[in-house]
């Protein structure tokens, strides 16, 4: 089952989030369960926690559907000591939100190192802060997001993930959210099957399907390798609609949220249909 869907707006309260989805068709979602710009957040409500469950259950989304994504401000390879605390506290908060609502994952950008430590170091500190975060809750999964690779981002290389995963001890709480923006413009090609056959190859044979727990499904309005961030509507970017139509016809990619972050909302009814259309085998654009 392909479970596809938006990352959608959670204002007014989380438990608005798996209406908004089922507003546009979607059998999966992303939120941010706080607001993403700010450190501190009001704890959730028991009538918040509640109506989310009741309004996830209405309609059909199982943690298996649903991936949280945590706050652009945390930063957990942070050089810097009281930084890398802030950061830590900020996470094992949203992980323990994630707890609360009954969800399975937290999705999260690995760290950054900003210059002033190796890359090996800040994997270490990212693996450190998974470990921290895992011990202070139950059941929710780390799942690191690769990233473009913009400034000094980690995690645009499947190596670095793999080393990530390789220092976290419970590896049956971390995993991975691959978003093909990112692999695309991290250097990653996807522009035609062939492509994509031999980049999710690279990928398996890096880190590994086992560990894939969401995929975010964006167009890239940045070049190949630019290490530019720059999200696009699908088929309007540089990658095309190929990579779409590969994971839709590819049983790797059943049974996680795949979540649009595309730049009109406007159209993600219609992006969600479309990838359906794939998966029941059509070929080409309705
Ligand atoms: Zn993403
Ligand atoms: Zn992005």
């Amino acid at each position: 089952m392909y479970y596809v869907g938006a990352h959608v707006s959670a204002s007014g309260g989380v438990e608005n989030a798996p209406l908004n989805a089922a507003a546009i068709g979607a059998n999966a979602f992303a939120l941010f369960t706080k607001n993403q710009r700010r450190w501190d957040a009001k704890p959730l409500t028991a009538k918040s926690i509640d109506a989310f469950k009741r309004n996830c259950e209405t309609h059909g989304f199982t943690p298996d559907q649903i991936l949280p994504h945590d706050s652009y401000l945390i930063n957990l390879g942070h050089p810097e000591a009281d930084a890398l605390q802030k950061s830590r506290d900020a996470f094992i908060d949203e992980m323990q939100r994630c707890e609360q609502l009954g969800l399975k994952y937290l999705n999260f950008h690995p760290g950054s190192h900003l210059r002033k430590i190796d890359e090996r170091e800040c994997l270490s500190l990212i693996a450190q802060s998974i470990n921290l975060a895992l011990e202070k809750t139950e059941g929710v999964v780390a799942v690191i997001e690769n990233t473009a690779g913009q400034g000094s981002n980690l995690g645009c290389r499947f190596e670095q993930i793999a080393e990530i995963i390789d220092q976290v001890e419970d590896k049956s709480r971390v995993g991975v959210c691959l978003d093909t923006c990112h692999t695309f413009s991290a250097g990653y090609d996807l522009r035609t099957a062939d492509a994509c056959r031999e980049s999710f190859a690279e990928f398996e044979r890096i880190v590994g399907f086992n560990y894939l727990c969401g995929m975010h499904i964006n167009d890239s309005k940045a070049a190949l390798g630019s290490r530019v961030d720059r999200h696009h509507s699908l088929g309007q970017g540089e990658i095309g609609w190929e990579v779409f139509r590969f994971i839709m016809q590819d049983a790797r990619f059943e049974g996680v949220p795949l979540v649009l972050e595309t730049i009109d909302e406007t159209i993600w009814a219609d992006e969600i249909q479309q990838l359906r259309r794939f998966s029941q085998g059509e070929m080409s654009l309705a």
